[in-house]
């Protein structure tokens, strides 16, 4: 099963196309952070999705570092680095939800 671009974890079962190729770039304490390059296609499982759908940007970013921590990316326990990090990962899903995704199922999923 294709991984889900949001929390990284296998399950995608959606796909969000973006209408808008916006780009938000946020403002940190170390200056501007802005979002990855993406191909404006987002895969989603059925959690991040439901997030997506009700705009839930603390949930999607918490889930994110959380899985990725437990697929063993090093993620800072705490402190500017964690903060820097999930400011990364806020930039990304905020140039998706500004972009006015809407939801496809996946093609070719298993069944
Ligand atoms: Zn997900």
């Amino acid at each position: 099963m294709p991984e889900c671009d949001f929390c990284c974890l296998p399950g995608a079962q959606w796909v969000y196309v973006l209408q808008d190729r916006a780009v938000v770039a946020l403002l940190s304490d170390e200056g501007l952070v802005t979002p990855l390059p993406n191909d404006g296609r987002w895969r989603a499982c059925d959690i991040c999705s439901e997030l997506v759908d009700t705009q839930g940007m603390a949930g999607l970013v918490a889930r994110s570092l959380s899985s990725l921590r437990m697929l063993g990316v090093p993620i800072p326990d705490g402190g500017p680095d964690l903060e820097h990090m999930a400011m990364v990962v806020m930039a990304n899903f905020a140039t998706v939800l500004a972009a006015r995704p809407t939801r496809q199922p996946l093609q070719g999923r298993a069944s």
